[in-house]
């Protein structure tokens, strides 16, 4: 990659890069520490700045976007904790997504990728019985033994697949009902994202939350028929699919009912959600619409730290959960760094009689998930995750809590890889348990 040769105008390439978001950019490397990927390799081009830089470049036409240019687009875990620490208001994240939208255009993947791409895409994370169909296939690879058997020939991949959970039982696998009803009295009604791969895997932590928000006297309605909010299309440049599952959200979500806000327990889906607005503004008839729609967005902590609703949960949570202390939050980057929540999940659990908290270096670092970056680049993601382990070890914590599937599954692997004895837990699992506690 040759930057030599500049030209500050943009030219054609302005096509492939978000010109106008790096001018924002004033160079002043706040951001770099908080870079894992800088973190890892101490290389420039590997940091939040150094990637700006090298955007401009292409778009100012002073650099092909080669293949070393996409390897550094594909490296970043797109975690954005540059952005939470950027004094000029970087946009890094939605630079990242329209430039790994523009090479997946005019740079195509070869044949197989292609496919591997439609099917996971287009056929599995949009479609409930594709879902169904994957999940299906991982518990019969698991019950069978295959895994394990390909396991040394799919190399760091096939060692990461043998500490993936077990498919949970079909009982946790079920649907919410249309409506959770309120406990006691009722205050108000709210709707829940069930997600394309929470019920899947994570069904149990979908029920947690309906019980403990209908506890605090919420109808909690669920959405017939939704199955993916686009997150991960998005996260991995397939932006047009991004745009049609996101217009189709929006339209399943307001049939149910368009005024209510919108609980999210998966800090990735909540964090693109309230950004529909920003992925849908050049669509005349969908651009108010999605704005709107991003603004009742609320993680599942902040719904819960309402002052109406902490004053209706306090009061039920006991000791007695079973849950083992002390128990440490581990940030999901697309809750603090993405939709700025930090607080609320901390103070909740401070709410639970009985469980100590320990806070943990650098909790607000990325786990190394990031979508699907654990699938596509294992070694990567378990280098990233590497100190973390550490961190957690040194902390002193029986019990990890999270609020996201990814980030949920990277710990359970890197966990399981280190032979470590501790649980990872939704803070909705930790609030339903001490509320069960006491019933
Ligand atoms: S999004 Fe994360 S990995 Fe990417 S440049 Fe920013 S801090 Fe680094
Ligand atoms: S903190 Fe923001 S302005 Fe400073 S170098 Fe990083 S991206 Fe640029």
């Amino acid at each position: 990659m040759s930057t030599e040769g500049h030209r500050p105008h943009p030219s054609t390439k302005t096509s492939l890069i978000d010109h106008a978001r790096s001018l924002d950019c004033i160079h002043c490397g706040l951001c770099l520490t908080t870079c894992p990927t800088y973190q890892l390799t101490g290389s420039e081009t590997s940091s939040p700045r150094g990637r700006i830089h090298l955007m401009r470049a292409v778009a100012e036409d002073r650099l092909e976007p080669d293949a070393g240019f996409a390897e550094e687009m594909d490296f970043c875990l797109v975690c954005r904790h540059c952005e939470s620490v950027c004094p000029a208001g970087v946009e890094f994240g939605a630079m990242m997504e329209f430039t790994r939208s523009s090479l997946r255009e005019q740079q195509p993947p070869g044949p197989l990728a292609r496919f591997a791409r439609w099917v996971g895409f287009r056929r599995i994370l949009p479609s409930r019985f594709g879902l169904k169909a994957a999940v299906l296939g991982l518990q019969l690879g698991q019950t069978l033994g295959l895994i394990r058997l390909a396991a040394p020939l799919l190399g760091l991949r096939g060692s990461v697949m043998r500490h993936l959970p077990k498919v949970p039982p079909r009982s946790e696998r079920r649907p919410l009902p249309a409506v959770t009803p309120a406990q006691g009295e009722k205050r108000d009604r709210v709707l829940v994202l069930e997600g394309c791969v929470m019920p899947e895997l994570f069904g149990r932590v979908n029920h947690a939350v309906a019980r403990t928000l209908s506890a605090t006297g919420l109808d909690v309605l669920s959405v017939p028929k939704h199955v993916c909010c686009g997150a991960l299309h998005a996260h991995n440049g397939e932006m047009k699919d991004a745009e049609e599952l996101a217009r189709e959200t929006i339209r399943r979500f307001d049939a149910v009912d368009p005024s209510a806000r919108i609980v999210v327990d998966s800090a990735g889906c909540g964090a693109h959600m309230r950004e529909y607005g920003r992925l849908l503004a050049n669509d005349p008839e969908y651009a108010a619409r999605a704005a709107a729609f991003g603004a009742r967005v609320v993680d599942y902590s902040e719904e819960l730290s309402l002052p109406a609703a902490r004053a209706r949960l306090r009061p039920l949570l006991r000791a007695g959960h079973g849950i083992e202390g002390p128990i440490t939050w581990d940030d999901p980057c697309h809750l603090c760094h993405g939709q700025g929540v930090v607080d609320q999940p901390r103070q909740l659990l401070d709410l639970v009689p009985g469980l100590e908290r320990r806070e943990m270096t650098a909790a607000n670092s990325c786990c190394g998930s990031a979508g699907i970056y654990s699938v596509l680049r294992p070694k990567d993601s378990l280098d990233v995750l590497a100190p973390k382990l550490e961190h957690l070890a040194k902390s002193g914590a029986k019990t990890l809590v999270t609020a996201n599937p990814g980030c949920h599954q990277q710990w359970l692997v890197g966990i399981g890889r280190e032979g470590m004895d501790v649980p990872v837990l939704h803070l909705a699992e930790v609030l339903d348990r001490a509320i069960s506690a006491g019933e």
